[in-house]
């Protein structure tokens, strides 16, 4: 590769890739060209020379990690820093980014922001009155704002689902950075009791509030955890402890939840698509095995379906669209991985072909899914842009989508 110690990316449309310079050790001085509107994750991360950036006004999106491991001193941007302010900078390793010296080239008013309402506390209310009925015949999809003042990291997943009589499953824990923003959720919603737990792999943004969780329920909440159900995925440490504790309780487990397990929850039939038992045998230490080897599961009740599978990617969303085909369709997912580059193929948009697709994270996932999801006419929400989402099915068909804040793709989490 030729030596490019001070480059000015070739003009090649308005996105530039994923991952497309990473870890170019010879680039010190970096010029983005006027056009460009998006910068995809790691685009530039680990370049270890890298000091100065000129960034154009046409920007408007810098996706996760995009500079990460870059040594940044200056930042000259093409426009004010009003306009800078505006700019939609994933907070996930933009530590570099955001400290640099900034010069700005001026001009360019921008109206105001409009300011947001917040229906937060109404979403808290109505899951409540929810609860506190037995339900009210929908399977109710909540996504809770996991995002916390000053914390980059990911907040993880954790989603709670209510059936149709009133049952409780909780799919994961969040990230034990956000753990105050998790229990919140759970105190604010009136949980006592979960009738079912469940986690789709074993990474701490998924599973390291569990003892948190567990020791609410099982003190103040007072409830308990009826069930627990694993793939027996062997990693860590948290979840065997969890299980430890979960046994003394007498919580029945059921520690062998993979493909072809199908049961029934007050009328919402329950498949596990994945993952198969050949693959619980590959290492999971080996991060995209891991996440490959996510719980993916489909809720139906009626017409309505739900399809949350963790943090697969890009080749196991391609393995289960060949095993499952037509299983795979659902009215809302929640996107794989985050929402992030290495998952969400089209092919898998295409498989599942969602109406509503939500990320869980503190951003918007990634740019392109946003633009692919938009050209698609699907609905594209991410707890990093709208806080806490409600999903609700009716058995008829029909969805009902409710956020905290309003549908716009703008991150909460001012961070520059
Ligand atoms: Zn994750």
């Amino acid at each position: 590769m030729e030596k490019k110690r001070e480059w000015t990316l070739p003009a090649a449309g308005p996105v530039v890739e994923p991952l497309i310079c990473a870890g170019d050790q010879t680039l010190a001085s970096l010029t983005v060209p006027e056009g460009v509107e998006v910068l995809g994750a790691k685009a530039f991360s680990q370049c270890g020379e890298l000091r100065v950036l000129r960034l154009p006004r046409s920007l408007t999106h810098i996706d996760m990690k995009c500079f990460e491991g870059c040594p940044l001193e200056d930042v000259y941007y093409g426009g004010s820093a009003e306009q800078w302010a505006r700019l939609e900078i994933s907070p996930q390793g933009s530590e570099g980014l955001l400290a640099a010296r900034k010069h700005f080239a001026g001009g360019g008013a921008v109206s105001p922001l409009r300011p947001r309402e917040d229906r937060g506390g109404d979403l808290l209310e109505r899951l409540r009155g929810i609860l506190a009925a037995g339900g009210d015949g929908r399977l109710h999809i909540a996504a809770p704002g996991l995002c916390v003042d000053g914390v980059l990291t990911k907040p993880g997943d954790m989603t709670l689902l209510i059936f149709p009589e009133g049952a409780t499953m909780l799919i994961d824990t969040g990230h034990a950075p956000n753990r105050s923003r998790a229990m919140e959720f759970l105190r604010g919603i009136g949980l006592r009791s979960l009738d079912y737990m469940a986690f789709s792999h074993a990474d701490l943004d998924h599973v390291s509030n569990a003892g948190e969780i567990g020791d609410y329920l099982y003190g103040p909440g007072g409830g308990g955890i009826r069930h627990f159900w694993w793939t027996g995925q062997r990693f860590g440490d948290i979840v065997p402890a969890f299980i430890k504790f979960l046994r003394a309780r007498g919580t029945e487990l059921d520690l062998r939840v993979r493909a072809g397990r199908r049961f029934w929850i007050q009328g919402v039939e329950v498949q596990i698509l994945g993952p198969t038992e050949e693959e619980l045998l590959l290492d999971p230490a080996d991060q995209e095995i891991r996440n490959s080897q996510s719980m993916m599961m489909r809720f139906a009740l009626g017409r309505a379906s739900y399809l949350t599978c963790g943090d697969l990617y890009a080749a196991q969303e391609a393995a289960a669209a060949a095993r499952c085909g037509e299983a795979l369709r659902a009215d809302v997912a929640k996107s794989n991985h985050h929402g992030c580059f290495t998952s969400n193929t089209d092919g898998w948009l295409d498989a599942v072909g969602a109406r509503f697709v939500f990320s869980c994270g503190n951003d918007s996932g990634s740019t392109a899914l946003v633009r692919e999801l938009r050209r698609r006419g699907a609905a594209c929400f991410s707890t990093g842009c709208q806080g806490t989402l409600l999903f609700s099915l009716s058995p008829g068909g029909g969805c009902e989508a409710l956020t905290q804040y309003d549908g716009e793709m703008r991150c909460i989490q001012r961070v520059n």
